[in-house]
């Protein structure tokens, strides 16, 4: 099986589209999205559509989660919250309770997808070094944990080697297991502003991370038009 993998979409439709087609050129049998399907955005309804419309196998991210009230606004700084309020009034009853229904974890026999971490999932914490990789670990009964939500890509093995990629290649060993961030759609925050995903290769044990480039001004001059915090836009432009 080759599994395509797309994260923290965050209301970007034209990077979410540029990122379909790459999937479609390059070809996949099944398409998972690792949450934060909106917030910050200013298409959250767009991209739901699109998402649903692929029937792509979806879990909730804590953007997501907050949009439809179930995680509090507090650990929220000013921009996030002030999108999270501007998507809630946005979206209608059926969207929100699609969010509000969305899964925590996925299990796909052999690896596992989840926004943040296994430790405590609905606590959304970051896995961003080795003492929050190991909580991860101890719960993962799987080979690989797939995560989003730093916007960063990421590995982690057990044996505390970290390592970083854009664009990189990592085979997958059977005597290892790995966490793996597989970067941000809508959103990088690594440097790279070219929206990041991700293929799991299951026969050839290969996990791929690729950045695609978008019109990045379309979507900001969007951002900017709909009255959400001009940060947000310039965010984009330098991935930060
Ligand atoms: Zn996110």
């Amino acid at each position: 099986m080759r599994y395509a993998l797309i994260s923290d979409i965050h209301g970007n439709t034209d990077a979410l589209h540029a990122v379909l087609a790459d999937i479609e050129k390059s070809g996949a049998d099944k398409l998972l999205c690792l949450g934060d399907i909106v917030g910050y955005g200013a298409e959250p309804e767009e991209c739901l559509r699109e998402v649903r419309s692929e029937k792509i196998d979806t879990i909730q991210g804590n953007h997501d989660s907050a949009t439809v009230g179930t995680t509090p606004l507090e650990h929220f700084n000013e921009y996030a919250k002030e999108a999270v309020l501007w998507t809630a009034a946005r979206l209608g009853a059926e969207d929100k309770k699609y969010l509000r229904d969305l899964p925590l974890t996925r299990d796909y026999g052999g690896f596992t997808i989840v926004h943040s971490s296994l430790d405590a999932p609905h606590e959304w914490h970051y896995i961003v070094d080795m003492l929050a990789a190991r909580r991860c670990f101890e719960l993962l009964t799987e080979r690989i944990c797939f995560i989003g939500h730093s916007h960063v890509p990421l590995v982690f093995t057990e044996s505390g080697s970290l390592s970083c990629g854009r664009e990189s290649e990592i085979a997958i060993r059977e005597d290892a297991r790995y966490i793996i961030n597989i970067g941000s759609v809508g959103q990088p925050r690594d440097g790279d502003s070219r929206a990041s995903y991700g293929f799991y290769d299951t026969e050839a044990m290969r996990v791929e991370i690729r950045r695609v480039p978008y019109d990045i001004r379309s979507v900001q001059i969007k951002i900017e038009s709909a009255g959400l915090p001009r940060f947000l836009a310039f965010r984009l432009g330098i991935g930060r």
